[in-house]
């Protein structure tokens, strides 16, 4: 058997907790043989994380998620596969401009919790943010160390998530576009944890046919807290549009508890799996 490979991942740069050379360290140490980090919307951790992965000998590929929406559905995640963190000029423009817009959306959800009673200031949430782009995990974590949420969880249910005093909506991509964006770079676009997003088996299949229009190459099958269900459908809707069905575990460190290289489908996740992506790229 081929080894195991993990394809989404999160460190520091974006919203886990660990160095993107921590995030290598513990895929080595689960036994993996190939890692994709994919922090939110920017390319920060990668020169780092490739870096430690030559050293701890685990195959490498660049990645990266991205925040878009797809007309009222507000977080369609796009993982971007076979990304170039020095050439992707577009791509990496269109990160900064995200970068922005998170700061004035974090001052924003401040100004908001303030008005609600909630005494909490931005250099909080900077530091929580530390390198990272500003996202509601940075606010939840401030929220629970000013003592205003019990956990990261009660922190979202209370304060951050539609309908409570904290939330902001983020500004992003149209997921079409950003398809778009990353085949115009020659990357691989893969629409990430499907069932997350919540629709009707006939509501994902038309838009997965209308993603694959754009020139999305693949579906997020194996993603970790898929059940069993929607790894079926996601397997049926690969095989309908010809899409490479991808997974992995989304660790994010302490933020969450998913466990790097845990995923559903977990032998289909192997080194097979990094050759179809590869081979998809057009650069
Ligand atoms: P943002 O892009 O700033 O809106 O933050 C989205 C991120 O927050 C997601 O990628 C998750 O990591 C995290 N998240 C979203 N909803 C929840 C929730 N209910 N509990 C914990 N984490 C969440
Ligand atoms: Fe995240
Ligand atoms: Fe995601
Ligand atoms: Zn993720």
């Amino acid at each position: 058997m081929k080894g195991r490979v993990d394809l989404h991942t999160h460190s520091n740069a974006s919203d886990g907790t660990c160095t993107p050379a921590e995030v290598v360290r513990a895929a080595a140490a689960a036994g993996l043989a190939g890692l994709s980090l994919t922090d939110h919307d920017t390319l920060d951790g990668i020169a780092e994380a490739r870096a430690e992965s030559e050293a701890a000998g685990v195959r490498w590929m660049t990645g990266i998620e991205l925040s878009t929406h797809w007309g009222e559905l507000s977080s369609v995640h796009l993982l971007g596969y076979c990304v170039d963190e020095v050439r992707d000029t577009a791509l990496l423009a269109a990160c900064a401009q995200l970068r922005g817009s998170r700061r004035e959306r974090g001052a924003a959800m401040v100004e908001k919790l303030n008005r609600a009673g909630v005494d909490l200031r931005m250099q909080e949430i900077e530091a929580e943010a530390g390198r990272a782009a500003i996202g509601r995990p940075h606010v939840a974590r401030a929220l629970v160390a000013g003592g205003w949420a019990a956990s990261l969880p009660e922190a979202f249910d209370l304060w951050l998530v539609p309908g409570r005093p904290g939330y902001v909506a983020q500004e992003n991509l149209e997921t079409g576009a950003a398809v778009e964006l990353l085949r115009a770079c020659g990357a691989v676009p893969v629409l990430a944890h499907p069932q997350a997003l919540r629709l009707e088996p006939g509501g994902l299949d038309a838009m997965v046919r209308a993603l694959a229009a754009h020139g999305l190459c693949g579906i997020e099958a194996y993603w970790s807290q898929q059940d069993a269900p929607a790894v079926a459908l996601c397997e049926v809707l690969a095989q309908r549009y010809d899409l490479i069905a991808t997974g992995g575990s989304d660790f994010h460190g302490e933020n969450k508890p998913n466990r790097i290289g845990e995923a559903a489908g977990g032998l289909k996740l192997d080194l097979g799996l990094m050759d179809a992506l590869e081979a998809a790229v057009t650069r």
